[in-house]
């Protein structure tokens, strides 16, 4: 059976199907070319629906790219091959209520963070709230075990459901703490699509939960964070460096500097932003001058913490 007519029989409901999908449109950063094949999530009843395709994908070699919000990765100008599943969706919220315990709260992967904090706080349950205002996903942030505020995804979390995209299987993986590490998870390496995370939370005021979780908004504003495009962090932070990334970069002269449309935020050395007609190309240029620099002055290696994905040609990916 060819590609097309598979998907048309085996798209599950609620899933959309689009093709030559820009992903300038599924980025924060609003760069990248086009999907080949772009599936969205949309209001389909769990993303292990979506088990029969990428099993159909692994079979014949297609290659599979999941994305959450688009707010940590840097899609190629010649765009992606093959079919990405966009997880994102509106509808799961209410399911994010599924609650049995304050110390078994469920969200599915494919629910805004944000959006899992505000509920975790409407039902007065504390834990979640350094995830106010970061931009996509929990998959997302599972994935990347997101850390804000000094505290990270895996400070709480107590297991993953997880779906095998090779052969469809759906388990629920207890935390392990040995697995998690500073902006690491089991999860940046093999096959699995995340479906939904299990977060232990602990009773509290509402209004003393959601008051911080404001305050937390404010401070990303105020630093800047919404004022142009960008996926937030380019680099991780290294204690061993001494000081954060953003400062060493200051400190390296590089605040504004500029490849085509993407230029070092002139506010935080740690931001590239896009500011305006940027290409991926140039935000990938000018991250590796940036490490260029750093190593050759200071004789560090700055890791990076954005994704490059798609079809970067003979660029190595990360
Ligand atoms: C303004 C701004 C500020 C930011 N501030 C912070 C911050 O303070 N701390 C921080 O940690 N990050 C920060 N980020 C980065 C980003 O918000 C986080 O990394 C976020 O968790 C990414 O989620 P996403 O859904 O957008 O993931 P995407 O960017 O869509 O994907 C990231 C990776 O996760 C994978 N993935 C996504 N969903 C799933 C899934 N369901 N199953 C398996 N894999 C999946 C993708 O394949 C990809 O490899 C910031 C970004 C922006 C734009």
């Amino acid at each position: 059976m060819q590609l097309d007519e598979f998907i048309i029989k085996n798209t599950p409901a609620g899933f959309t199907v689009h093709r030559n999908e820009p992903m300038s449109e599924h980025t924060t950063f609003k760069t990248g070319g086009f999907a080949d094949i772009y599936i969205q999530t949309g209001e389909a009843e769990t993303l292990a629906a979506i088990a029969p395709l990428t099993r159909y994908a692994h079979e014949n070699n297609i290659p599979v790219q999941i994305i959450g919000g688009g707010a940590n990765v840097v899609v190629a100008d010649s765009g992606i091959r093959g079919i990405t599943i966009n997880t994102m969706t509106p509808v799961a919220r209410q399911k994010v209520r599924r609650r049995e315990a304050a110390n078994d709260f469920i969200a599915p992967a494919g629910v805004a963070s944000d959006t899992v904090a505000e509920i975790a706080a409407e039902n007065s349950l504390s834990g979640l709230e350094f995830l106010a205002g970061l931009p996509g996903t929990i998959g997302g942030a599972v994935r990347m075990n997101a850390r804000c505020w000094g505290k990270s995804i895996s400070d709480v979390l107590i297991g993953v459901e997880t779906m095998n995209i090779v052969n469809g299987d759906v388990i629920f993986e207890p935390f392990k703490a040995e697995e998690w590490a500073y902006k690491q998870s089991p999860y940046q390496k093999g096959n699995k699509l995340i479906i939904a995370a299990h977060f232990c939370l602990e009773p509290e005021k509402r209004g003393t939960i959601l008051k911080r979780m404001a305050e937390y908004r404010i401070e990303r504003e105020k630093k800047g964070h919404f004022r142009s495009p960008s996926a937030g962090s380019v680099f991780k932070n290294n204690p061993a460096f001494g000081s954060s990334t953003g400062k060493i970069i200051e400190e390296l002269g590089l605040l504004g500097a500029r490849i085509g449309g993407a230029q070092v935020s002139t506010w935080h050395g740690n931001f590239i932003v896009n500011t305006g007609g940027a290409r991926s190309s140039d935000i990938r240029t000018l991250t590796e001058k940036i490490q260029a620099e750093a190593r050759k002055r200071l004789g560090i290696e700055l890791e990076c913490e954005i994704l490059f994905i798609g079809d970067w040609g003979d660029r190595e990916k990360h």
